[in-house]
């Protein structure tokens, strides 16, 4: 008899929904992770009374009614709305492109004249079909905007050029010809109150769970301790890099107590010229309307993954979309293992998506 139904490799939220609703149907679960921590990248650790996000500013967002009511059973969520703000040289601008980015930007007032600001610039690239980001970013919103606000920022956060990158990453941004700063589109946004860990916790009841448990050296001692295998880690690192590595981007976090209330009056900060090393800035208390006597911000570089350190972003391009579809026939033809979340299917997933795909997969699965 195997001990578990499932080993779960893999405590964030993939993981974490597949043994909450594995285990509400009987199923007995053995999580592990080889962070020193459940909920893998929504991980919010407490420093000066403030949920500050370990891994990278988190904005739950969804359009997703059932989704939101399932997350609304594990936490209460607030009612921010993300709303960053971009700085280019002494320049401060409202995101994601709106009127208020603009007006001021061109002294102006009114839609009409934004879209004729747009409409001749875009006429000087003559781009019919965008094929890339630098040629979407000029069509949507012109050459002013995309030079100051998105040229500079995409080559930091990517390391390649705009006309390298694919044109759906620009595609996330909302466009809109009204006053409303709101960063996303969707019905539904909020952070939980107390942070995103307790989510964790609660979808964890019932499974067992080990920490600083890496699943290659935990492998060779418990081949047999369970049934089947739910996967989360690289899907490359599983199958020994044997087809090659898949490219991600990483982010390194440079965290910071400051003894003042209020550095900069707003959670997220873009730094959208070249020459600022860092992408953003991050003031975690905005993110809970905190009114603690200090304040924690996170500057965020970007860089290329190197083996030892955490991958954050898989690279949407051809050549690493064919290696993973390469990897994907190997896993296909696995019986009793199934990759999941971010790093097991090699997508640019926000969390509504990784609770779908795991409420998916554990349907199909029992
Ligand atoms: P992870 O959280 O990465 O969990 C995988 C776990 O597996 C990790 O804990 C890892 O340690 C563990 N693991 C890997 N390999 C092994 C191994 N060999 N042995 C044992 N354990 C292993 N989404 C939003 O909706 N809104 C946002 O605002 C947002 N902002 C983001 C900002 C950044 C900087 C990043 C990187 C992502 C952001 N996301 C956001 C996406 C969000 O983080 C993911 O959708 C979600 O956390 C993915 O969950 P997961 O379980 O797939 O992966
Ligand atoms: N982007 C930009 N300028 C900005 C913010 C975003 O050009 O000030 C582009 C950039 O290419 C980025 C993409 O829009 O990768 C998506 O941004 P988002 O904020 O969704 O990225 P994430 O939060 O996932 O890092």
């Amino acid at each position: 008899m195997r001990k578990y139904d499932y080993l779960i490799v893999g405590a964030g939220l993939f993981g974490a929904v597949f043994a909450h609703e594995a285990t509400k149907k009987g199923k007995k679960c053995l999580v592990i992770d080889k962070r020193d921590h459940i909920a893998g990248n929504i991980y919010c650790e407490e420093i000066e009374g403030i949920n500050v996000h370990k891994y990278g500013a988190h904005i739950f967002h969804t359009s997703n009614k059932e989704i939101w009511n399932y997350v609304n059973q594990f936490a209460e969520f607030n009612n921010y709305i993300n709303s960053p703000v971009a700085v280019y040289k002494d320049e401060l601008y409202n995101l994601p492109f709106n009127m208020n980015t603009f007006s001021k930007m061109w002294n102006i007032k009114t839609p009409k004249e934004a879209k004729a600001i747009i409409e001749a610039q875009k006429a000087e690239f003559n781009i019919s079909e965008p094929k890339n980001l630098e040629e979407q970013g000029l069509s949507l919103v012109g050459k002013d905007i995309f030079e100051k606000l998105i040229k500079g920022y995409t080559e930091k956060q990517w390391g390649r050029s705009c006309s390298e990158l694919p044109s759906f990453i620009i595609r996330r941004l909302p466009l809109r010809f009204t006053f409303d700063n709101n960063y996303f589109n969707d019905r539904f946004q909020g952070i939980p109150m107390g942070g995103y860990t307790p989510i964790v916790e609660k979808m964890l009841e019932g499974s067992d769970v080990m920490l600083n448990t890496d699943y290659f050296e935990f492998i060779k001692d418990n081949a047999d301790i369970a049934d089947k295998t739910v996967y989360t880690g690289m899907i490359d690192e599983y199958y020994g890099f044997k087809l090659g590595h898949l490219e991600y981007r990483t982010v390194r976090f440079e965290t910071e107590v400051l003894d003042e209330e209020n550095y900069q009056g707003n959670a997220v900060v873009n730094y959208t010229e070249r020459e600022v090393p860092y992408t953003r800035i991050i003031e975690h208390k905005h993110f809970e309307f905190g009114t603690q006597p200090k304040t924690v911000i996170s500057r965020e570089y970007s860089s290329e993954w190197k083996p030892g350190i955490e991958p954050y972003y898989p690279i949407n391009d051809d050549r690493n979309g064919n290696l993973f579809l390469q990897y994907k026939e190997l896993a296909d033809k696995e019986e009793n293992v199934i990759f999941g979340g971010r790093l097991g299917n090699y997508k640019y997933y926000d969390m509504d998506k990784v609770i779908e795909a795991a409420l998916e997969c554990v349907k199909a699965e029992l």
